[in-house]
């Protein structure tokens, strides 16, 4: 994620109209199955997951690390979905010329709605935000720049092998998110992955990004608000119907992200963020900022919209 166009500050009652709830205040929204670990969410798997991507260091487009973390997505995502494919794009840079792949899953094929979910999975490659001037040109761990949104997607693809959805998912892992140092050179895969969908489009989609913040705290993002305000509501009134309480009714940040050029491609897209992290884009984004428990409260609104729908 990059760039924060503006900051709107109104009230929230000018912003939102806040409907009251469809649903029964004793509906269960959350998914539960008849098996108890059957369609449930795992808090300690999803943060072993950020840490396993960690592990493998900085994932920058072009180091040894990147394309050993990409092996292991594929290989953890071929356990779990249906069809598992590569989608392989260059970025030319100079002479340069960089070799980036989205990463993609499908699960219940069989149905016709299709959700996308989608994370980045590149880490950025410069700490351009660190406070030491020293650190600004060494690469990033990313444990909430990318791994978290990654690791909330691959615990919800564990969850989807446990228990078939009800409509199609597709999963996708954004390549080159990070990349460059201003917004021209970012967003190369989903940009990529716009233009390309053929038979991977979907109707609708969820981006998550910075997710595992351990005080995390998801305001509506504008973009996608001002793209989708019927959607966007419709997610965060889930969130409220959930209890789950890092969701804010309120407007965040407008955040140039990897759901512009989905939304530019004519798909509807809400991202899911919390953009303040005090360790974006510097080497001080590590595990420790982050938790099992921020990872849970995505990965168990993703799952409702799942099973239950909007
Ligand atoms: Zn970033």
């Amino acid at each position: 994620m990059w760039l924060v166009l503006c900051v709107i500050i109104v009230g929230s009652d000018q912003f939102l109209v806040c409907k009251p709830s469809e649903v029964a205040p004793d509906e269960d929204l959350s998914v539960s199955a008849e098996d108890e670990s059957e369609g449930v969410f795992d808090p300690d798997q999803a943060f072993a997951y950020l840490t396993k991507q960690c592990e493998f260091g900085p994932r920058f487009p072009g180091s040894m690390a990147h394309k050993e973390t990409q092996a292991y997505l594929l290989a953890e995502l071929q356990k779990f979905a249906q069809e598992v494919e590569l989608q392989p794009f260059e970025f030319r840079q100079g002479n340069q010329t960089i070799q980036m792949n989205n990463i993609l899953a499908r699960f219940g094929a069989e149905n016709s709605e299709t959700i996308l979910l989608a994370a980045h999975w590149d880490t950025r490659p410069f700490a351009d935000q660190d406070t030491k001037p020293a650190n600004r040109n060494q690469p990033i761990l990313g444990a909430n720049d990318g791994a978290s949104g990654v690791a909330v997607l691959l615990e919800v693809a564990r969850v989807l092998k446990s228990k078939s959805p009800p409509r199609q998912v597709i999963i996708v892992l954004f390549d080159g998110e990070d990349y460059g140092r201003t917004a021209t050179n970012m967003f190369l895969g989903s940009r990529h992955f716009a233009q390309n969908m053929g038979r991977w489009q979907p109707d609708f989609g969820i981006l998550l990004d910075m997710v595992g913040d351990r005080n995390l705290g998801l305001p509506i993002e504008q973009n996608s608000w001002n793209a989708n305000r019927e959607l966007t509501e419709s997610v965060w009134r889930r969130a409220q119907e959930m209890g789950l309480s890092p969701f804010q009714h309120r407007p965040g940040y407008a955040i140039m992200d990897d759901h512009l050029p989905l939304i530019d491609a004519g798909v509807p897209m809400v991202d899911i963020i919390d953009f303040d992290y005090p360790y974006w884009h510097t080497l001080e984004d590590t595990p420790d900022k982050c938790s099992a428990k921020s990872l849970e409260v995505v990965g168990q609104l993703v799952l409702s919209i799942i099973y239950l729908g909007l």
